[in-house]
Formats: C-alpha cells, sequence, structure tokens
C-alpha cells in the first residue's frame, strides 16, 4: 500500500522560500520584519551592518528604540496613518544607530495581510544614505561659494564660524577670527577700473590662501573684506605669526597687466571662546580691532583685546626688542594737525612715534615710552624722534610746502638726564630748522617734579628761541602762578577734559578756566582730542586758540600729511 501524494507545490514553495531568504539575507538594505504588536520578529545581516544591533538584541523589542530624537510626535503620527490607511510609507528619516550615531535613512514599511486580508506583520526597509546627504550638503555649499574668488562667502563663513566654534569649546582649544580689509582698495577700484579691483581681489584671495593652514578657512565677506578662521591654536601668538605672514605676503606688488599695483591690508584679531561665545559678538570685536588696526595707520594687525595685546607683549622681552627696533628702524613717525581757531589753518604738527614691530605689529607708545624711560633708552629714541622731526620739517619746507610748527613731545628722563639743551641745538644746526618752529611739549608733571633743575634748562631753550608747551595740562599738581616763572608758551589742555566738555559741567568749568587764566598769563591754549563739532564750538565760544583732535585729523603718516599740508582749502 502506497500513499502518493503530489508535493510539486510543496517542493515550489520551498523553493522559493529559500530563494527568499537569500534575498533577505544577502539584501544590502537592512530589513526588519514586526508583527502587529510593533516587536521585531526577523531582521537580516545588512540590518546588523547599519544599525549596530545583532539580531538576537533585537528580537521582541520594537524599532523605535533606534528612534533619532530628531523628529517631533506628529512626524510618527502622520507616518502611522499614511501606512495604515494605503498600507506602505517611505522616506527619510533620522535614526540612531546602537553607538548612539544619528544617521539619515531612506525607509520603506510595508503591512503584509494574512488570507483574511487582516494586518499580520510589518516590514521595513532601509538604506543608509550618510553618504548621498554628505553629497547633498556638498552640492548645497557649492552655492556657498563666492564666484569671484571662490572662496566661501558670508553664509558658508558664519557656519564655518560655528563649527570652529563649537570644536573649540569641545576639544578645549583655542580659536582665532582675523577680520581685513584692504587698504586704500577704492582708490583701485576707482583709478583703475573694476575689472582690475576684480583682479586684484583674485590674486589677494590667492595670497591669503597660502598663509594659512588646511584646517583654516579663508572667506570673502563682501567687496575688500576678507576674514580668516584659525582653529586648534595652542597660544594666541600662533595667531600673530599668521598675521605677520599675511602682511609680509603683500609686500610684493600685485601685477595687474601693464602695472604694479601695492597693496596692504589692516587686520583686526579676537579669540575665542575667550573674547566671546556668539557669532555676531565675535564678529563685531574683530572689526572694531581691525578698525583700530587702521587708526594705528593701516597695514597692521591688533588684536581686540587689550588684555591679549599686552600679554603678547610682556611676553617679549621688552628691552632687546626696543634696542633692536631702534637699530631696524623699526619707528617712524605720525604727524598730527594742530589748527588755529581764527585762521582755521594748520599752524602745527606734533610728531607722535609709532613702533612697527616685525611681528606682533604697531605698538603704541602709551606701552613702550615708559619702558623706553625705565631703561634709558628713550634718551637715544628721544635724539632720533627730535632728529627726524626737524629734517622731516626742513624737507617739507625744500619742497615748497608752508612752513608749520613741529611739536615734539619730551620725556621727563630726557629732560633729566640728556643734555637736551646741546642735543637739541646741534640738531637745529644740523637740519638748518629755524628754532621758531620747533617746539617741545613737556607734561605738567615733569616741568614741576624738578622745578628748580628744570626752569634753568628751560630758559635757556627758550633763550635760543624754541617754544615750550605743557602737555596734558589739568592733570597735574601745578597752579597756574607757579606756572607763570616758567618761560612756557602755550598750555596744552588734556583731552580728559574736552572729553566730556558737552556732557559734564565740571568739565566745562575747568577747560573754561584754564583757557581765560592762560590768556591772563599771556600764554596760548590748545585743546586735544578734540573729536566732534560740539566741543569744537564751545571750545570757540571760550576763544581757545587753537585745536588737535580725531575731528579735524588723526595722527597721519608723512605722505598723508603732507597732502593735507599742501591742500589750499582751511578746515
Ligand atoms: P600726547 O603727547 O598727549 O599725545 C596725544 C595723544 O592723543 C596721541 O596718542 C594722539 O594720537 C591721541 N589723540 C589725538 N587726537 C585724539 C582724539 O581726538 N581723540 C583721542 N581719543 N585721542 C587723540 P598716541 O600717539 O598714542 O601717543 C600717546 C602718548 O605717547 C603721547 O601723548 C605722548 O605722551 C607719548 N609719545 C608719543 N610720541 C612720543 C615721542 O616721540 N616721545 C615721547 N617721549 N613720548 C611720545
Ligand atoms: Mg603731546
Ligand atoms: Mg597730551
Amino acid at each position: 500500500m502506497a500513499i502518493i501524494r503530489d508535493i510539486t507545490e510543496r517542493k515550489k514553495a520551498e523553493a522559493s522560500f529559500r530563494l527568499m531568504a537569500k534575498i533577505f539575507e544577502g539584501s544590502n538594505d537592512g530589513i526588519v520584519v514586526t508583527n502587529t504588536k510593533g516587536h521585531v520578529i526577523d531582521a537580516n545581516k545588512a540590518f546588523t551592518f547599519i544599525t549596530g544591533y545583532e539580531k538576537s538584541e533585537i528580537l521582541g523589542n520594537s524599532p523605535l528604540l533606534m528612534k533619532s530624537e530628531r523628529h517631533n510626535p506628529g512626524f510618527y503620527f502622520l507616518l502611522w496613518r499614511r501606512l495604515l490607511k494605503t498600507g506602505s510609507w517611505n522616506g527619510e528619516i533620522w535614526a540612531k544607530r546602537k553607538s548612539g550615531e544619528i544617521y539619515p535613512k531612506w525607509l520603506s514599511i510595508y503591512t503584509v495581510n494574512d488570507e483574511h486580508h487582516k494586518t499580520s506583520h510589518f516590514v521595513g526597509i532601509f538604506t543608509d544614505i550618510t553618504a548621498r546627504k554628505e553629497a547633498e550638503n556638498q552640492l548645497k555649499k557649492l552655492a556657498h561659494y563666492d564666484p569671484l574668488t571662490g572662496l566661501p562667502n558670508r553664509a558658508l563663513f558664519i557656519e564655518q564660524l560655528k563649527w570652529a566654534l563649537k570644536m573649540a569649546r569641545r576639544n578645549n582649544k583655542l580659536a582665532a577670527l582675523m577680520f581685513l580689509d584692504l587698504d586704500r582698495f577704492k582708490l583701485v577700484n576707482d583709478t583703475l577700473g573694476h575689472q582690475a579691483g576684480d583682479l586684484l581681489l583674485i590674486e589677494v584671495a590667492r595670497r591669503l590662501e597660502k598663509c594659512v593652514r588646511e584646517v583654516d578657512t579663508v572667506s570673502r565677506l563682501a567687496g575688500d573684506e576678507f576674514t580668516v578662521i584659525l582653529t586648534n591654536l595652542n597660544t594666541v601668538d600662533e595667531a600673530s605669526l599668521v598675521a605677520h605672514k599675511i602682511l609680509q605676503a603683500f609686500v610684493l606688488p600685485v601685477n595687474l597687466g601693464n602695472r604694479d599695483i601695492f597693496i596692504s591690508t589692516s587686520i583686526g584679531i579676537t579669540s575665542f571662546p575667550s573674547d566671546g561665545t556668539e557669532i555676531d559678538k565675535l564678529l563685531k570685536n574683530a572689526d572694531t580691532a581691525m578698525y583700530h588696526a587702521k587708526e594705528l595707520g593701516r597695514n597692521n594687525y591688533q588684536f581686540f583685546s587689550h588684555v591679549m595685546n599686552q600679554k603678547v607683549l610682556d611676553e617679549l622681552e621688552m628691552e632687546t626688542n626696543l634696542r633692536n627696533a631702534l637699530k631696524n628702524g623699526e619707528f617712524l613717525l605720525h604727524y598730527q594737525p594742530q589748527i588755529d581757531l581764527l585762521s582755521n589753518e594748520i599752524v602745527g604738527v606734533e610728531v607722535l612715534i609709532r613702533w612697527k614691530h616685525p611681528i606682533f605689529g604697531f605698538i603704541s607708545p602709551t606701552r613702550f615710552i615708559p619702558h623706553a624711560e625705565k631703561t634709558d633708552l628713550i634718551i637715544t629714541i628721544g635724539v632720533w624722534v627730535l632728529q627726524s622731526a626737524c629734517s622731516q620739517a626742513v624737507q617739507w619746507q625744500k619742497e615748497g610746502l608752508k612752513p608749520v610748527r613741529i611739536a615734539v613731545n619730551i620725556s621727563g628722563t630726557q629732560l633729566k638726564r640728556q643734555d637736551l639743551l646741546g642735543t637739541t641745538a646741534n640738531i637745529l644746526l644740523e637740519t638748518g630748522l629755524a628754532p621758531e618752529l620747533l617746539e617741545l611739549e613737556l607734561t605738567e608733571g615733569v616741568v614741576m617734579e624738578n622745578a628748580e633743575l628744570t626752569i634753568n634748562t628751560l630758559n635757556k631753550l627758550k633763550e635760543m628761541g624754541i617754544r615750550l608747551s605743557i602737555d596734558d595740562f589739568g592733570t597735574g599738581y601745578s597752579s597756574l602762578s607757579y606756572l607763570k616763572r616758567f618761560p612756557i608758551d602755550t598750555l596744552k589742555i588734556d583731552q580728559s577734559f574736552i572729553k566730556d566738555i558737552t556732557g559734564n559741567p565740571d568739565d566745562y568749568a575747568i577747560a573754561a578756566t584754564i583757557i581765560a587764566m592762560a590768556h591772563n598769563l599771556r600764554l596760548r591754549v590748545i585743546a586735544e582730542g578734540v573729536e566732534t563739532q560740539e566741543q569744537l564750538q564751545m571750545l570757540r565760544d571760550k576763544n581757545c586758540n587753537e585745536v588737535q583732535g580725531y575731528y579735524f585729523s588723526r595722527p597721519l603718516p608723512e605722505a598723508e600729511l603732507k597732502q593735507l599740508l599742501k591742500r589750499e582749502s582751511k578746515f
């Protein structure tokens, strides 16, 4: 007896099942099957590969285990509603790997029905699209580049800055933002045309990129404004070095077809997180520092944080550096016009020393003069200033410019230790400058400190025809009547009184009194630090003789001052 059963169907089904199993396991897509309660009943190898979960770990669990926090509950609600209504859902979704890493995947979910058309299973099939996402982002970035120079534009720069900030915080490292503005770029554009300007910008971009490391970002924000983000710094000095390198990169002219253009840049630097942790604040800091660099005569760099400027300096051996500065010719002079309020003409210029350190950029005289005074280097520096200023004045006259008085600052040490009389006489002789055109500025404190000794020197200087003025007047302890004994021509009212002259009645009264009493003593009065029209008007009303300050002009390099002197028009 034999029972014969046709198992063709069963064999077929078995074959089909084996095939399915093969496809299931071999698929590069992750596949997960759940029952209607949402418990995982099967998952393939790719599932483990992508999610990091072993099959044994996920069996019986919910796929919600792999949910990222990137979507709100509404997202899942809509997903389910669509799935139950139409039998499928697909789309992009953020998920979480076992490691905690969030990644994007393309997910399709299907419902599987039993023979009674009731849902029996859900199947999820997904691919990891991290790579595609990255490519997409890459494309997005392409829209973030400046077409002229190929550098990141403002939008991308902001993104990079955010990222750099995050990294610096996370790694406990220092980073820096540099804001660069080309000096006198407008002039190039106006005189040579926009096409030349464009070529120049391209070359600037190329040079800037050469100055930084791979990890740093050079961007062009607008016009002639560039930024550099320096990441992963150990100390601020590293930013100094890059800034120095950038300044050096502009030493050689840019060739634009048939002409060579010299261009320089002013750089402001802020570091983060130390100087701030907000994007806007950092940009503002760097911009402020950049303006400071412009103020100091362009073609230099400044840190936003004064503490930092100071720190960089303290690390230097000031004395050695000052000596080298003299030897290497790092000092230069700037000139600030002094305007007569009756004629509205420039009648004098104050000579202000500038130190351009090859690595640390411009260093303010208020910082290095005190050091120089301690070491007596001030004497050598003082001689250099006097000598250079006098020959410059003579040079202007030779060039046919109207003679103006030049005021040179003399420090206490010079008065006490130097043979000021002999040196000045020699310099006047050598240069041929008329003594009436030289004015020496001494501060109130210095004059009073050794009153008896000084009075002698001052009398002799006066006899030679040299003019004398008391600088920063009002801050010291002298009385005006005492001053009568000194052969002085001018009082310079200290800027601190001028600053608040319009807002503070006391300061106004002090300034007014100084002017009135000085006039009684037949002294001229000059107000320094005049910045606004209102301050000027008040000083005019009180018959102040001269003014000096940003309102008319900042201290200028020689070439620019000359342009002012050449100008026929009055202020
Ligand atoms: P000072 O002789 O009282 O010079 C005036 C200072 O005020 C200068 O600063 C000048 O740039 C600044 N100033 C001018 N106008 C304005 C204004 O409108 N607003 C403001 N806020 N400031 C204004 P600077 O050049 O930094 O010089 C600082 C000091 O350093 C000088 O004060 C002077 O005491 C000393 N110094 C500068 N050059 C020499 C020098 O050749 N020899 C000596 N011994 N001292 C110098
Ligand atoms: Mg002065
Ligand atoms: Mg002063």
